[in-house]
């Protein structure tokens, strides 16, 4: 077996030696004339020396490695032993269980499987590619996916329109490749959800703020709770059932607020302690009153999805953390989010920092926030942290 072979630049192995799972245009010295987007490559040192396989794609990250070291065949077999390692994991993390069954299967270069991810909403998989490569996979990966003893998977849903690269042309279709529609209630930590993987962002549902909500929870007993940025309600349901006073949930998407009430009817039918406001967050957090609420959720969508953007994003960072800790009730809770891939931990931080500095507010952080186990970390491709948050108190 033999794939094309596609050539480093001398000292351009050295990332590869250390397992970082993309290779970059300017690293590649030769390649064979006539390469298809999302065909599988050997990649070779200048000395020759086999590097492993990856998908070609056009652009500058050229290669995502899927073996390292090895001549290995990308097929079926391949598919089932990344993802029945995926699921191991996940079982291991105990997020399998009666009254959890809403949990990311797949996370792209974390679970080494570069472009793409999985996400399991009870019996059904919403699977997503950012690589042509993942594209032409599709079948072998849906098949796979209903294979896996124990993970009773029936349906595989793909929704791929806008997360592959447009200049491919690949023209994806969202659509179900297995199964159909049966049903769209999940369950994360005994909590319902309507998870509206047809219309909804990304894959439906935010997997990723699970153990960040149950922390919130625990935070609301008593508490007057405001839910910026609330998209499905997540917080909300969780900080009611931590036996907050009142939860107001605010997002600028009408169908976000549907969602939202929808979400808590189910969870706490005829519940008078929740209201649901379509409002621009800025607009909103200038216009209440001062010390209205004593417990602020701030999950914004991503300020910066490329480096370029981040100027702005910082300041739109600041801004809106100044905003929500100038009205926040004194010994107020606030948590505080981004989830932009281009702005670091530490940028961060110094984001809500010079907030805090702004507002002459005493600020302290409680705690610090991450991604949780079911969106891993691969250690030698940092880019793959993108979540970061902060629990403050301000006095
Ligand atoms: N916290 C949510 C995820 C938030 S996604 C969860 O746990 O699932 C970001 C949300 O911000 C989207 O629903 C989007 O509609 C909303 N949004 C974007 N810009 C906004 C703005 N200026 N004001 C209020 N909401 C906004």
């Amino acid at each position: 077996m033999s794939y094309p072979v596609i050539t480093l630049k001398k000292g351009k192995d050295e990332s590869l030696k250390r397992f970082h799972p993309w290779v970059f245009s300017g690293a590649i010295a030769q390649q064979p004339q006539g390469l298809e987007e999302g065909q599988v490559v050997e990649v070779r040192s200048a000395s020759g020396q086999l590097m492993g396989v990856g998908h070609f794609q056009i652009g500058s990250i050229m290669v995502r490695m899927l073996e390292f070291g090895n001549l290995r065949e990308i097929n079926q077999e391949f598919f089932a032993e990344r993802l029945q390692a995926a699921f191991e994991l996940r079982k291991a993390l105990k997020l399998i269980r009666p009254d959890n069954n809403a949990y990311r299967l797949v996370h792209g270069e974390g679970d080494f499987l570069p472009g793409l991810v999985v996400d399991i909403y009870g019996t059904t998989a919403v699977v997503q590619a950012h690589s042509p490569g993942m594209h032409f996979c599709r079948d072998i990966i849906a098949e796979t996916l209903t294979e896996i003893p124990g993970l009773s998977v029936a349906n595989v849903y793909y929704k791929s329109e806008t997360t592959l690269p447009y200049k491919a042309r690949l023209d994806p279709q969202n659509d179900y490749i297995i199964g159909q529609y049966s049903g769209s209630v999940a369950m994360e930590n005994g909590l319902q959800f309507n998870i509206d993987w047809l219309r909804g962002q990304k894959t439906g549902f935010f997997v990723d703020q699970r153990d960040n909500r149950s922390l919130l929870e625990h935070f609301s007993k008593g508490r007057k709770v405001l839910n910026m940025f609330c998209y499905t309600g997540g917080f909300s349901v969780y900080a009611l059932r931590g036996g907050a006073k009142l939860v107001h949930s605010v997002d600028s998407s009408a169908k976000a607020i549907e969602l939202t009430k929808a979400n808590v009817e189910m969870n706490f039918p005829d519940c008078d302690r929740h209201e649901a406001i379509v409002a621009d967050a800025f607009k909103y957090l200038a216009e209440i009153k001062k010390g209205q609420y004593d417990l602020i959720v701030l999950d914004p969508p991503a300020f910066a999805k490329h480096r370029s953007a981040l100027h702005n994003a910082l300041q739109g960072y600041r801004r809106l953390n100044a905003r929500a800790m100038e009205q926040i009730a004194p010994g107020g809770i606030l948590f505080t989010f981004s989830c932009s891939q281009a702005v670091s931990r530490e940028q961060f931080r110094l984001a809500v920092f010079s907030a805090a500095a702004q507002t002459g507010r005493k600020v302290r952080i409680l705690h610090q926030m991450t991604q949780p186990a079911d969106h891993p970390i691969n250690i030698y491709h940092p880019e793959g942290e993108y979540l970061k948050g902060l629990i403050l108190q301000v006095e």
